[in-house]
């Protein structure tokens, strides 16, 4: 992941941030998989709101494991991707959903009691790295005293290419512009992308 670029995400050959229909999105896991190979898709990424049950079924070379929790930080509801993780490690299991509702309901998802410091070293220990989703949604006053406290937690890494417009009616309180500018300034994070796919027929 780390020697991916910028080019990468915006060509569209690569995604990291997809949802099936373990979570809420529309589409089969393994038809994201098929439908990515025969589109030349370099690498994809399946994340699923705080479930990891898909990467339990299906592996690919073109797949990385993947999965996005639901957490507070503080007085701020964030999003916090996992990547590269062993799905099967037991750190992960505290974390992950105990009821379907718990990866599809938005309003079901605001009451996870996650705590973050705990999630990042979990991830960690499941040999995988935790990066910050669609930052520029996160209310808070300080974007990038956000991002500053969850680096001293041990974040890896920054969404920076994401459609924000696009999907779900999603509210921003900061510009993609904001966003970039951040991840810049902490060069140890790795800068990642995805569409938040969460339709039918991945393409
Ligand atoms: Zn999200
Ligand atoms: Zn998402």
């Amino acid at each position: 992941m780390k020697n991916l670029t910028k080019e990468d995400y915006l060509s569209g050959k690569v995604n990291l941030h997809i949802h099936s229909n373990y979570s809420d999105g529309k589409a089969d896991f393994k038809e994201i998989i098929d439908s990515a190979k025969k589109n030349g898709y370099k690498l994809i990424s399946i994340t699923d709101h705080n479930t990891v049950e898909g990467h339990k079924k299906y592996k690919d070379e073109i797949l990385i494991t993947g999965a996005e929790f639901d957490c507070w930080f503080g007085y701020v509801f964030i999003h916090l991707l996992a990547y590269g993780i062993d799905v099967e490690n037991p750190a992960l299991a505290p974390f992950l959903a105990k009821t379907k509702a718990e990866t599809e309901g938005d309003i079901i998802r605001l009451f996870a009691r996650r705590n973050v410091p705990k999630l990042i070293k979990a991830i960690h220990e499941a040999g995988g790295i935790a990066v910050l989703a669609h930052p520029a949604c996160y209310w808070a006053i300080s974007l990038e005293g956000l991002v500053k406290r969850l680096i001293k937690y041990g974040l890896d890494g920054i969404e920076v290419y994401y459609p924000y417009p696009r999907f779900r009616k999603i509210v921003k309180f900061h510009s993609s512009k904001d966003v970039k500018k951040i991840a810049d300034k902490y060069p140890q994070l790795i800068q990642t992308g995805g569409s938040d796919f969460h339709g039918e027929n991945f393409n």
